[in-house]
C-alpha cells in the first residue's frame, strides 16, 4: 500500500497512499485557518501557495526526523529496511532494537533534536523576514516577505511540535525510548526498565485523557477530542507494545530442537523434475521440499511452482540441483537458535516454515508459524497458572 519515492543512504523511502488524501486536507485547513489566521490581508490565491509550500514542508520535516534516527541506527550498524511516510506521521522500519541503552537513547534522541533545531532555524529566518516587513516600504517586496514569513511561522511552529510531541515519555513515542534508556542506564535491568517505561506511558495517556475533559469542559470542545485521541493513542501505544516484548521475551527462551517437527521429508539432490512431482508432489500434497544430499546435509529448497515452470518435454533431463533455491539464498536456522530469531525472520521474509539443522547443515527438522505459537500458548498458559 506504499510508493517507492526515493532512496537515501540506501534507505527505500516509501510514502503510503493514504497520503494524497492526507496532504489535500492540511494544504485545505491551512489555506482556510492558519495562514488566514497568521497573515490576514492577502488573497486566496497567495494562501493557497502558502499552503502547498506548507504542507511540503511539513512532509520534508518528518522525513528528516525519521532519517535522523536511521541515520544513527545505520552507523551502529542496524539494518533500516525502510522508512514510510502514512497519515499519522513517519515510520522507521528498524531490523531490531539495539540492547545498549547509549545506542537505544542516541538513536532515540536524534529525531526529536533535528526536529527542534529545524525549528529554530526557520524561527531565526521568521524572526529575519518579520524585522525586514516592519522596515519595508515597498508594497509588493512586503508582499512576498508576507508570504514567506507566514510560511516560515508554520514550518518552527510544527517543527516544534514535531519535536515536544515526540519527547512524550510513553512508547510508541521517541520520548518512551529516551526513558527507557536512561532507567537502563541506572539499574541495567532491560525488562525492568520496558516494564516501568510502559507504566509511565499508560499514566501519561490518563494525564492527556483528563485534560482533554478538562479542555471540553471548558468549551473548547474540537481541541479537548484531540488531546483525548492522542491519549488512547498512547494508551494503545503502550499495551501494543508491551504484549509484543512478552511476546519476543517468552520466545527468546524456546530454542528450536524444543518445538521443531524432526519427521522431515527431503528430496535428494539427484532427482529429475518428473520424479519428483510423481514421488513427492503428487504424494504429499506439499508446495516445497528441502533438498538434501545423501547424508542430509541441506544444499536448497525446490518449490513446486517452479518445478511447473519447467517445460514438460524438458522435465526429463533437468534436475532438482538446477532450479532449486540454494543453501545461499535462503535462510537455516540451527537447532539451538531461538523462536525469537526463527519467528522475526519468517515475519520479514514473508515465509512459513524454516528449515533447522545441525552445526554441519545436517537436516535435523523444520519448524512452522504455526509450531511457535502453539508453544507460545502452552508457555502462557504456564505462566498465568503459576502466577
Ligand atoms: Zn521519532
Amino acid at each position: 500500500m506504499s510508493l517507492q519515492v526515493a532512496e537515501i543512504y540506501q534507505i527505500p523511502i516509501k510514502l503510503h497512499y493514504s497520503l494524497v488524501l492526507v496532504f489535500f486536507l492540511i494544504t485545505w485547513t491551512l489555506a482556510y485557518g492558519f495562514m488566514p489566521h497568521y497573515s490576514p490581508g492577502l488573497n486566496p490565491m497567495q494562501y493557497w501557495i502558502m499552503s502547498i509550500i506548507g504542507t511540503v514542508i511539513l512532509f520534508l520535516s518528518v522525513l528528516i526526523h525519521e532519517l535522523s534516527h536511521s541515520i544513527v541506527a545505520s552507523r551502529y550498524g542496524i539494518k533500516v529496511k525502510q522508512i514510510v511516510l502514512f497519515i499519522f506521521g513517519g515510520v522507521s522500519d528498524i531490523e531490531e532494537e539495539p540492547k545498549d541503552f547509549n545506542k537505544e537513547f542516541k538513536m532515540a534522541i536524534a529525531g526529536p533534536a533535528v526536529s527542534l533545531v529545524l525549528s529554530a532555524l526557520f524561527a531565526i529566518f521568521w524572526w529575519i523576514t518579520t524585522a525586514i516587513i516592519m522596515s519595508s516600504f515597498d508594497e509588493s517586496f512586503k508582499t512576498i516577505l508576507i508570504i514567506i514569513n507566514g510560511i516560515l511561522f508554520y514550518a518552527s511552529f510544527l517543527n516544534l511540535i514535531l519535536g515536544i510531541f515526540n519527547l512524550i515519555p510513553a512508547f510508541p513515542m521517541d520520548g518512551g525510548r529516551i526513558l527507557r534508556s536512561v532507567l537502563f542506564s541506572r539499574n541495567k535491568n532491560y525488562d525492568k526498565s520496558t516494564r516501568i517505561a510502559v507504566r509511565i506511558g499508560v499514566i501519561m495517556s490518563y494525564v492527556f485523557f483528563g485534560l482533554g475533559i478538562l479542555t471540553i469542559l471548558s468549551g473548547s470542545f474540537v481541541s479537548g477530542i484531540w488531546i483525548i485521541l492522542i491519549g488512547w493513542f498512547l494508551q494503545n501505544g503502550a499495551e501494543t507494545y508491551l504484549y509484543q516484548y512478552d511476546i519476543m521475551k517468552i520466545l527468546s527462551k524456546i530454542r528450536l530442537h524444543e518445538l521443531m517437527k524432526t519427521n522431515v521429508i527431503s528430496v535428494s539432490d539427484g532427482l529429475t523434475i518428473n520424479e519428483i512431482i510423481k514421488n513427492y508432489f503428487n504424494i504429499y500434497m506439499k508446495s516445497s521440499f528441502p533438498v538434501t544430499k545423501l547424508n542430509y546435509e541441506v544444499v536448497g529448497i525446490v518449490t513446486l511452482k517452479r518445478c511447473s515452470n519447467v517445460p514438460e518435454h524438458e522435465r526429463d533431463t533437468i534436475n532438482v540441483k538446477d532450479i532449486m533455491f540454494p543453501k545461499n539464498k535462503i535462510k537455516l536456522l540451527k537447532v539451538n537458535d531461538t523462536a525469537e530469531k526463527a519467528l522475526s525472520i519468517m515475519i520479514k521474509e514473508n515465509q512459513d516454515k524454516i528449515l533447522v539443522c545441525d552445526d554441519r547443515d545436517i537436516l535435523e527438522g523444520v519448524v512452522s508459524k504455526t509450531d511457535i505459537i502453539e508453544a507460545m500458548d502452552e508457555q502462557k498458559s504456564f505462566f498465568q497458572q503459576s502466577q
